[in-house]
């Protein structure tokens, strides 16, 4: 039975992990399937390629998007919802283009969120800040472990729960697309679209998050991440029953950086059952335009 991990970050964005070391510690862990998901980026995808063929694993190509998100249940607010895009043809110009657009606001949001964190008398660079992301999409895991570095906290956990998480100093807004605009152009690239971990940061209300699913049902979303890291399973019971509500499928993963967060979860090690894996295999095969990689040179990007 397959055994398959649908949300895992690299060096390409802001995982600890180059892409074929992801692909060989998810072979390690038994799995047979996986998307690697890097934030606003396909670049890792041709190495996880590689290794992925090497080692007799599926790879979905696929990727985190963010999108701004006016929940009904509080207008004039926009939450940041993830939403995970698989198998879509990377040959895709919008996409690629879109993705080089938000890659730049990335660039621009950690200059300005290292310059407010100067003046809150913490010393760290621009300069170290890139170097950590390795030419990779920057993200705040980078200016967090940054902060690290130079002793300011102790954790990456730290690093947002003080200065980088929702609402505090460090978090810099940045420009991005509606959910809907977001999934048009996934869709326009072969590829579906899942909710990423759908409670999350103060969005744990159930009221609120049905109301959050159905809305980005609307905007034409495909399905939702129900077997997410470590949800409990009342709370995967109760996501699956909603995404049948609204015709959605359902997907699932790890989450994983490698970044050592007390609550992080190691590849594979979710609670997504094989048959499952294997209905959600079965619709991106039926759906997406590239359910999996087919080059296994480096020519692809
Ligand atoms: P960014 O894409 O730059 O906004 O950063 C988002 C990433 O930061 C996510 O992928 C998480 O890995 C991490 N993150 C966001 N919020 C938190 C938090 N409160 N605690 C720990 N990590 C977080
Ligand atoms: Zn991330
Ligand atoms: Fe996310
Ligand atoms: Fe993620």
């Amino acid at each position: 039975m397959a055994n398959g991990d649908f949300h895992l970050h690299s060096t390409a964005s802001d995982g600890v992990y180059a892409p074929a070391r992801v692909v060989e510690m998810a072979a390690e862990a038994g799995v047979t399937v996986m998307c690697l998901s890097d934030h606003d980026t396909t670049n890792g995808i041709p190495e996880a390629a590689e290794a992925a063929a090497r080692l007799g694993l599926r790879l979905i190509p696929g990727m985190e998007l963010s999108s701004n998100l006016e929940l009904r249940t509080r207008p004039g607010q926009a939450i940041d919802a993830h939403l995970l895009v698989y198998g879509i043809a990377r040959d895709s110009e919008a996409m690629q283009r879109y993705l080089a657009w938000q890659r730049e606001e990335r660039i621009e949001r950690a200059k300005k969120a290292v310059a407010v964190l100067n003046e809150c008398g913490l010393e760290i660079s621009v300069a170290r800040v890139f170097e950590l992301a390795l030419g990779g999409s920057v993200g705040r895991p980078h200016v967090a472990r940054a902060l690290v570095e130079r002793g300011y906290v102790e954790s990456v956990q730290r690093a947002f729960d003080e200065w980088l998480g929702d609402g505090k100093p460090g978090d810099i807004p940045r420009a991005k697309l509606s959910p809907r605009e977001v999934i048009d152009l996934a869709h326009a690239a072969g590829g579906v679209v899942f909710l990423a971990h759908p409670f999350r940061g103060d969005l744990v209300d159930e009221r609120e998050v049905r109301d959050c699913i159905r809305q980005l049902a609307e905007a034409g979303l495909d399905g939702v991440e129900v077997y997410y890291k470590n949800y409990e399973p009342e709370r995967i019971r109760w996501l699956a029953r909603i995404a049948d509500e609204f015709g959605l499928q359902r997907s699932g993963g790890s989450d994983f950086h490698g970044l050592g967060n007390p609550e992080d979860r190691g590849i594979g090690d979710i609670p997504f059952p094989g048959d499952r894996v294997e209905a959600f295999t079965q619709f991106i095969e039926d759906n997406c335009r590239e359910p999996y990689v087919k080059e296994t040179t480096n020519a692809a990007s």
